[in-house]
């Protein structure tokens, strides 16, 4: 089966005997513990019937004068899609948590702004693997041993024992920059914007502040696939991604130098790219204005008390926003759609139990290197996301 507790989505996951084998602790407690802390039918607080419970959120959504759809990372793109149709029919807002995220890199991807990979390739080919700001041994359990330092690949046979040459940035000496020594460099950073600076002179043969950069390049030369590995700490170090941007083409102008966004959710990118397809943005987009505005991710639309009623998909914003944001989701009416009985759904208006995608439900799933995949789910449940949204969609 495919895990889908990450947007790695092993493939290689299998049950044998009751045991779930090759998946990381992340992995398996995703799947091992999925019948643990279910969500129930609810309307206001009472236990009600899953139709009376559809029933309900379709009243409020009715009766809801600026609505918005927020979540998804983790449902189906089939899902994704139609969450998208019923934004469009209310005219309402959509977004997902790569507002706050990963959104902005992956959307440089898909503008084809940068040079990009996939994660097959980093493990057949790549010799020098950046990852900055990403400290996957937490996000991504597998990243490593399974696409970058340390698998064989074709035309990297030795792995990491002579095939990778590993770079390190970060803030601060990470899991990753500990567990690998060999071949291996850190890079401490305090500002972001140095760093991506020293990479543009050294690119251009002028001396750079940071001057190990120079060595970094030299050892691309020697390769046809670099990688880096964009995550949270590069994306809110530098703010903009503009200069990262730059920074990639013109070491390009060098040295081949891929692309890629590491750390979210088993299908945030999913979401981005369904989006794109549909409206050319990839998250915090408003059917009303038919376009895209920081005003419009979810935690500012609650900031600013903008909306009166949320369906909320798959995450936790209680749990996962600070207080002073998720407490302005008492002030209106909030629909969860959700496997679990999460935070939020104990204290939504309706709630509306799902299954889990890749384990009870099938579809199709968005790696991190925008390689789509189809779940193989242990067993299928009557009621997922598909299925609610489509009632919702035509009820409306
Ligand atoms: S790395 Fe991610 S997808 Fe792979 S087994 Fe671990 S949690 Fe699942």
């Amino acid at each position: 089966m495919i895990c889908t507790a990450c947007s790695c989505l092993c493939d290689d996951v299998f049950i044998e005997d009751g045991k779930v084998l090759n998946a990381c602790k992340r992995g398996f407690e995703h799947i091992s513990k999925f019948k643990e802390n279910r969500a129930i039918p609810r309307v206001r607080g009472g236990t009600v019937d899953v139709d009376k419970a559809i029933d309900e959120a379709l009243e409020l959504l009715k009766s809801s004068k600026k609505p918005a759809i927020y979540g998804l990372d983790t449902s189906t793109v089939e899902a994704q899609r139609l969450a998208i149709k019923i934004a469009r029919k209310l005219g309402c807002f959509i977004d997902d948590n790569s507002s706050f995220c990963l959104g902005d890199f992956v959307e440089m991807i898909l503008r084809k702004e940068v040079p990009t990979t996939t994660l097959d390739d980093v493990r057949d080919y790549a010799y020098v693997i950046i990852y900055w700001g990403a400290n996957v041994y937490q996000s991504l359990p597998r990243h490593m041993s399974k696409y970058t330092y340390y698998p064989r690949g074709a035309k990297r046979n030795r792995g990491y024992d002579e095939d990778r040459y590993l770079v390190v940035v970060d803030v601060r000496k990470s899991d990753i920059a500990k567990l690998a020594k060999k071949n291996a460099k850190f890079i401490k950073v305090e500002r972001d914007l140095e760093l991506v600076e020293s990479f543009i002179m050294a690119a251009e043969g002028k001396a750079p502040k940071h001057i190990e950069v120079v060595e970094i390049l030299r050892e691309m030369k020697k390769s046809e696939l670099n990688v880096l590995f964009g995550g949270l700490g590069l994306k809110y170090g530098l703010g903009d991604t503009k200069i990262l941007a730059e920074m990639i083409n013109k070491v390009n102008s060098y040295a081949p130098l891929a692309f890629l966004p590491a750390g979210f959710h088993s299908n945030m990118r999913g979401f981005n790219e369904t989006l794109f397809e549909d409206v050319g943005f990839v998250n915090k987009f408003s059917f009303a204005e038919n376009r895209s505005d920081q005003r419009f991710a979810f935690t500012e639309l609650l900031k600013e008390e903008a909306i009166d009623c949320a369906v909320i998909v798959g995450t936790d914003p209680v749990a996962s926003l600070p207080f002073d944001i998720s407490r302005k989701l008492a002030k209106i009416k909030t629909i969860v759609i959700d496997p679990k009985d999460t935070v939020t759904a104990k204290l939504a208006d309706v709630v509306i139990p799902s299954a889990y995608s890749g384990i009870e439900s099938g579809g199709t799933m968005v790696r991190s290197d925008g390689v789509r995949v189809k779940l193989e789910p242990l067993e299928k449940a009557e009621i997922d996301d598909v299925y609610i949204l489509k009632r919702i969609l035509e009820g409306l």
